[in-house]
């Protein structure tokens, strides 16, 4: 018998010690994360069976089974398991990247441990309740393997055996064995289990079972030779399976009973059976005015280990050329990785006919989306669509589209509610304009969405349809200054002409505002300037341009006279009417990168 001793990656040994060392409030979430797992994982055997052509078999469940006597709570999956390497590999030596992100959202106290799901890291949750954990699991044709750890630095990893591993070992799938520390004696039971599941996992849309006990009346003879008592506990171990299923018809039985056999008597026997505890149909089947708030926020909740509530969501049918359902979700809060290249693409779920087919499908939502939650269901693709067939699929274009318009839709909505739209600004603001910036279609209906602080408005965003209203009367262009931080530009020599002029500024910090204002060129047909590049033309009168005129004139020989110091390293001297107070400023070329632009760029090539 082979027993391997292997240490987990450094960073899952300091998680393991934060979780085991630390007093945390939440400590349930273990049994959303283990459920969230078994869950992935028949959603994953599913795929893998209509891959291969296998019709997968009635039998896809979680069972929970708690066991009083050794202390246990028990949750057993039949999805696709997972061989030794990788019982090695993902519970324990393959780092990543959540990982550190989320021990310093804690120690910083930005997140609580309801959070660790969105980590990527949600097994190791388990330690919340348990002092121990085995992990028994079965992959196809493998042979099974248990996984042990009492954190602590390593685990081990061996066949598992029918002496050790008994009724855990399944034919397929995955059993967790969770030994729990001492005061958490509160998972056994089955209210508390109960309450749980409602709350975190009443959508997961496999069954998930609870093993009862339950006690129930059986009539029992009161003298008999043995023989005969032999035969009537069988008989009534068939009439305990009839009472199970229904209570009535025991009644009408036993009263027939006692006609034939007068001398019994009623006994109290305890009985364990599995009952269902998800019983929902899956939610965005349902007509949205059929479905509760409640239900919305915690079918959000089951998406992606998301302990918040969403900020808002929409939830539609399509029916057109062909036939989707839907329901998309905004979180209140972006998530750690929002940005991060590495990591998946979207948080949309692809089901075909109620069928789970994949996460992660890079056809149905576009990058500056991603933080957008939810599922669609498809009612026209084939059920055995692979990810290479999905990109030749023309159904695809067209939910792809939809969905777009709708999240736009749902934005617009948002943003008639202030405080709302303030969350939804502050944290995914960049996305919006990342939307302006990539996705042409879309981009006119997101730019009323825009918000800048601006001279005019220097504490609180305005907006571009605001801005607009409050131009001059001569004033063609929407004027527009980047820069690091609002201090560096709010006072910038190039802001006093237009100020004087009461011409507003905004301004733009993120480095993608500049991308993004190139990209949208104008807004309701009035075109951007920014006021540090050459060419910027000021609103003026008659005289206060022959004023100007005679200016450039006289000054003439002064920028012949610079230009000459100056030589090669500009590109030219003007006199112009953009300074007040300043006596130069450096201009960009009109067509060319600004030089905030330039700031930036050599910030990311470093
Ligand atoms: P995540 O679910 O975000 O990937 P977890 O820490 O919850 O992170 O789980 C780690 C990995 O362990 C999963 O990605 C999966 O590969 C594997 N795993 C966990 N539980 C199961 C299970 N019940 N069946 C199959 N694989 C599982
Ligand atoms: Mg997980």
């Amino acid at each position: 018998m082979s027993k391997e001793t292997h240490a987990f990656n450094a960073e899952i040994t300091d998680l393991l010690g934060l979780i085991i060392n630390t007093f945390y409030s939440h400590r349930e979430v273990f049994l959303r994360e283990i459920i969230s797992n078994a869950s992935d994982a028949l959603d994953k055997r599913k795929f893998e069976d209509m891959s291969s052509g296998e019709s997968t078999t009635g039998d896809m469940k979680i069972q929970i089974i708690p066991c009083r006597d050794a202390n246990q709570l028990i949750i057993r999956d039949t999805g696709i398991g997972m061989t030794k390497a990788d019982l090695i590999s993902f519970l324990g030596t393959i780092a990543r990247s959540g990982t550190r992100a989320f021990m310093e959202a804690v120690s910083a106290g930005a997140t609580d441990m309801s959070l660790i799901g969105q980590f990527g890291v949600g097994f190791f949750s388990a330690y919340l309740a348990a002092d121990k954990v085995k992990v028994v699991s079965k992959h196809d044709k493998d042979e099974a393997h248990a996984w042990e750890s009492e954190a602590g630095g390593e685990f081990t990893v061996r066949p598992a055996t029918p002496e050790e591993d008994g009724d855990n070992i399944l034919e397929r799938g995955t059993s967790i064995v969770l030994s729990l520390k001492d005061d958490m004696e509160e998972y056994l039971s089955e209210d508390r289990i109960k309450e749980l599941v409602k709350k975190h996992s009443q959508f997961v849309s496999y069954p998930i079972e609870l093993l009862i006990e339950k006690e129930i009346d059986v009539e029992e003879k009161v003298e008999e030779e043995e023989e005969k008592k032999e035969d009537e506990e069988k008989k009534e171990g068939e009439e305990e399976e009839e009472e199970k299923k229904d209570d009535i018809e025991v009644e009408e039985g036993s009263e027939e009973e006692e006609e034939k056999k007068p001398k019994t008597k009623t006994v109290k026997k305890k009985v364990e059976e599995f009952e269902r505890l998800n019983t929902q149909a899956a939610i965005w089947t349902r007509r949205p005015e059929e479905v509760t708030e409640e239900e919305y926020k915690e079918f959000f909740k089951t998406l992606g280990s998301e302990w918040d509530e969403p900020l808002a969501w929409k939830h539609f049918h399509f029916e057109g050329s062909l036939e989707f359902s839907a329901i998309l979700y905004i979180p209140k809060r972006a998530p750690f990785d929002l940005f991060d290249s590495k990591k998946k693409r979207n948080n949309i779920k692809l089901y075909v006919r109620r069928v789970f087919i994949m996460d992660d499908c890079e056809e149905l939502c576009p990058d500056w989306l991603s933080f957008v939650r939810g599922i669609v269901d498809s009612e026209d693709l084939p059920l055995n669509i692979s990810r290479e067939t999905l990109q030749k699929n023309a159904s695809m274009n067209t939910i792809r589209k939809n969905l777009i318009k709708k999240v736009i839709e749902l934005f617009k909505e948002v943003a008639e509610d202030d405080d709302k739209f303030k969350t939804f600004y502050e944290q995914f603001g960049k996305n919006v304009k990342l939307g302006i910036h990539e996705d042409g279609d879309s981009r006119k209906k997101l730019s009323s969405l825009l918000r800048f602080k601006s001279t005019e408005s220097p504490d609180d965003l305005t907006s571009l349809d605001d801005y607009v209203t409050r131009m001059k009367d001569k004033q063609e262009k929407i004027y527009f200054i980047a820069g690091e931080s609002i201090e560096s530009i709010a006072h910038s020599p190039f802001v006093e002409r237009l100020q004087t002029k009461g011409l507003e500024v905004l301004f733009c910090t993120e480095a993608i505002d500049e991308y993004c204002i190139q990209s949208l060129k104008d807004f309701e047909g009035k075109e951007f300037q920014n006021i540090t590049k050459e060419g910027l033309v000021l609103p003026e009168e008659e005289d206060e341009k022959t004023k100007r005129e005679e200016l450039a004139k006289k000054a003439e020989s002064l920028c012949e006279y610079m230009k000459g110091v100056l030589g090669s390293k500009v590109e030219g001297v003007k006199c112009s009417d953009r300074l007040v107070d300043s006596p130069v400023v450096i201009v960009t070329a009109e067509y060319g990168w600004s030089a905030n632009l330039t700031r930036i760029m050599r910030n990311q090539a470093l």
